[in-house]
């Protein structure tokens, strides 16, 4: 079975994780951020050293294990009963990030939108990124020159995943709007994509069970 999907899409300091981090409170929605999941590692295990050594210089993990870990996170959350496949939508925030990574999650994600949250100002996401590194202890967002490097690592590599998804599933939203501007335009999107079959206890049967 394939995992109902949403991406959540944009250069680094888009408003990938304040969008994801709100929408993964409405019922039915969990959000998934791989730079979080990443960041939980402990930085002596053998992935969370490859990882600090990769975001250090504002670069990619390989894709295996980013798949993989990715992979082990969802599972755990079903595991958990955090997410139920049946009924519930994931939130993917900075997966896939580039065409390889979308490749191989065709078989295991069945997206339904990509919000494309666009920034036109590089200045504006220097910037954001460049006060959120006050606020959260985040070594790549340390300095400029590790923040410039994932911005081009961003138009290098990431970018051409918009390529992997038909047209009609992406959305352009303008991410220098205020957070509840953005969440606004998403909402109006999110509330007209088709819920699955069967939802859960919490919201309306869109097919009742043994109707
Ligand atoms: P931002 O949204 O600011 O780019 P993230 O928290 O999403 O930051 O990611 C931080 C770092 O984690 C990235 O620069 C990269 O090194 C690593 N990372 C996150 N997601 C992936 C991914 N899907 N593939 C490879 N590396 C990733």
């Amino acid at each position: 079975m394939r995992y109902r999907a949403i991406l959540l899409f944009g250069a680094p300091g888009a408003g990938k994780g304040t969008q994801g981090k709100i929408l993964g409170q409405v019922p039915n929605f969990i959000h998934f951020s791989c730079g979080d999941a990443f960041r939980n590692l402990r930085v002596d295990s053998p992935l969370g050293r490859v990882f600090v050594e990769y975001a250090s210089k504002g670069q990619l993990v390989p894709d295996e294990p980013t798949i993989e870990l990715w992979h082990n996170s969802i599972s755990g959350f079903i595991a958990a009963g955090r997410f139920n496949p049946e009924a519930d939508t994931l939130l993917l925030d900075g997966i896939p990030r580039n065409p390889n990574q979308a490749r191989i999650m065709t078989e295991l994600i069945e997206v339904k939108a990509v919000f494309n949250l666009f920034c036109p100002a590089m200045d504006k996401l220097i910037n954001r990124l460049q006060r959120r590194a006050l606020r959260e202890n985040r070594l790549d967002d340390a300095n400029v020159e590790t923040i410039r490097a994932r911005l081009e690592t961003y138009k290098r590599e990431t970018r051409a995943v918009l390529e992997c998804y038909p047209e009609e599933l992406i959305h352009q939203i303008d991410s220098t709007q205020e957070p509840l501007h953005v969440l606004l335009d998403i909402l109006k999107i999110v509330a007209r994509v088709p819920k699955p079959a069967v939802s859960d206890g919490n919201t309306t049967f869109a097919v009742k069970p043994n109707a």
